[in-house]
């Protein structure tokens, strides 16, 4: 039986390019009567976040996406994250090893920066030299005996061709020559990507591993791994990637990427999928609306066109326009409204911060409207009364952009302490220094404080405003 995955890594906000590749595995799964797993890669232990992972799972569930196995609803095959098969991924290098298909080097980083310095002073790309494999068994022995730090890497051909077969593209010819000898175990004895993703995809029985472009140029090295372990590799099939309407690659600078923002701005799942499902790809009679269901009917993959897929905020919001208008009726979208933001928790959390502005009921809708929108309609006038001169304040945006950006958890004291060294470190008045940030995020500096805001609006959306104000 056809078995599909998607396998994300829990480092950032839950991106809507996972959310498509995901959406393609599940139908093509689903048209063969297959199954879909969800895995999450976290062996980049120094940026994976269990908030992440949680968001991955909750966003792709608000779509409406649905697996057979994983991490949160079991499965056979288990378990469904990385950092928990540790174990399994050292016995695999160890029996690499032993075959003779890997080796240990034991060069330092310092070494490799000069090697790699040399090459570039010969005019040559930066390539691992082999130096691993010049030691004889008595030096390695010496030095695993003397506990010297080392990774494994894998052996790679010298010369010759790999044929990678793509379902879309069908043979991609890539030199072995421009192949790295991939480390496959980190000095740490953490597997890297490589390793950990083709033992997976072998032990949990994945036949199709359809996933972004951007991975085609790991395919001969995952095709040799395979070769190497004397497994049957699966079908590989790499569907185009994401673009902004410019064409360059989808990127959080030009377009809101997290599905948490298109949540919070008020999208529905239905029609933020269905859009997803047009990028390549198109029902066979191309009605514009299609449901999940109807997607998984009349799935076809050779269908998806490789052009890159243009992304396009305006286009969703046209969709999910039709969406609210043709498939909910007033009491759905009643309903609709309560489930997304107008609900007592949510009014709980809201209020605390509203009450002491009020002097009627009538107020609060006001004060409040800024965190039901997506972006806010900010034009420079709107940062004019603030001391400090514009292009002054948009670097300050980026410098707090970056802060905050780098913050692993969403929290209001957190959030203030970094704002505060920041402001502190720039030598400007923490007051002068929130006024503008105020305005990103609020349209104005007459409104919650700023902490809050940003507490209440969550990472996503906060750090797109952020973005949008500088753009
Ligand atoms: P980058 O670091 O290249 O700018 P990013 O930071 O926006 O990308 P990543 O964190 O690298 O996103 O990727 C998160 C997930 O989203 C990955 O699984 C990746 O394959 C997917 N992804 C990122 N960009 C795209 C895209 N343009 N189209 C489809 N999937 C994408
Ligand atoms: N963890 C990889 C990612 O985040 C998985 C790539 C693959 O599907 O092989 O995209």
């Amino acid at each position: 039986t056809v078995r599909t995955r998607i396998a994300p890594s829990p480092t950032g906000d839950p991106h809507v390019g996972t959310a498509y590749i995901a959406l393609f595995n599940l139908a093509f799964a689903r048209q063969h009567g297959g199954q879909f797993l969800l895995r999450i890669e976290d062996t980049d232990q120094t940026r994976s976040t269990a908030e992440s992972e949680q968001a991955i799972l909750d966003s792709l569930r608000w779509l409406g996406l649905e697996w057979d196995e994983g991490p949160d609803v079991g499965g056979d095959h288990g378990p469904y994250r990385q950092s928990e098969r540790m174990d399994i991924y050292k016995q695999y290098a160890d029996q690499l090893i032993e075959k003779g298909h890997a080796f240990y080097c034991f060069a330092t980083s310092e070494e490799l920066d000069e090697m790699r310095r040399e090459q570039q002073a010969r005019g040559e790309t930066p390539k691992y030299d082999g130096r691993g494999l010049k030691l004889t068994e008595a030096e390695v022995q010496a030095k695993l005996a003397a506990g010297e730090p080392y990774v494994v890497r894998m052996k790679i051909p010298e010369e010759g061709v790999c044929q990678v077969d793509d379902m879309l593209r069908g043979q991609i010819d890539i030199d072995w020559a421009q192949v790295d000898m991939q480390v496959l175990l980190k000095a740490d004895g953490m597997p890297t990507y490589h390793l950990a993703n083709v033992v997976d995809d072998h032990l949990m029985g994945i036949t199709h591993v359809i996933r972004g472009e951007e991975w085609i140029n790991s395919a001969p090295k995952h095709l040799k791994l395979y070769e190497y372990f004397g497994w049957e590799a699966p079908v590989l099939c790499h569907l185009p990637l994401l673009r902004n309407p410019d064409k360059s690659k989808l990127s959080k600078r030009k377009n809101p990427t997290s599905i948490l923002y298109y949540q919070k701005a008020g999208y529905l799942p239905e029609a933020v999928l269905n859009y997803l499902g047009r990028m390549g790809w198109s029902m066979p009679d191309e009605r514009e609306k299609f449901t999940l269901a109807e997607m998984q009917e009349h799935f076809d993959i050779n269908r998806v066109s490789l052009g890159g897929p243009i992304f396009d905020v305006e286009k969703l919001s046209w969709l999910n326009g039709l969406w609210i208008r043709e498939n909910l009726d007033t009491e759905a979208l009643a309903d609709r409204l309560g489930e997304w933001m107008l609900n007592r928790d949510n009014l709980l959390k809201v209020l605390p911060h509203a009450q002491q502005r009020m002097e009627t009921l009538g107020d609060f809708i006001p004060l409040v409207a800024f965190l039901a929108s997506g972006q806010l309609p900010l034009t420079e006038a709107d940062f004019a009364a603030n001391k400090l001169e514009l292009d002054e304040q948009k670097q300050l945006l980026q410098f707090a952009l970056w802060r905050l950006e780098a913050l692993r958890s969403w929290e209001r004291d957190e959030i203030f302490n970094a704002l505060k060294e920041l402001s502190g470190q720039m030598g400007i008045k923490l007051k002068d220094f929130l006024a503008p940030i105020f305005v990103a995020i609020a349209g104005t500096t007459a409104s919650f404080s700023v902490m809050d805001s940003m507490t209440l609006l969550g990472p996503d959306m906060s750090r797109t405003r952020l973005r949008q104000a500088i753009n």
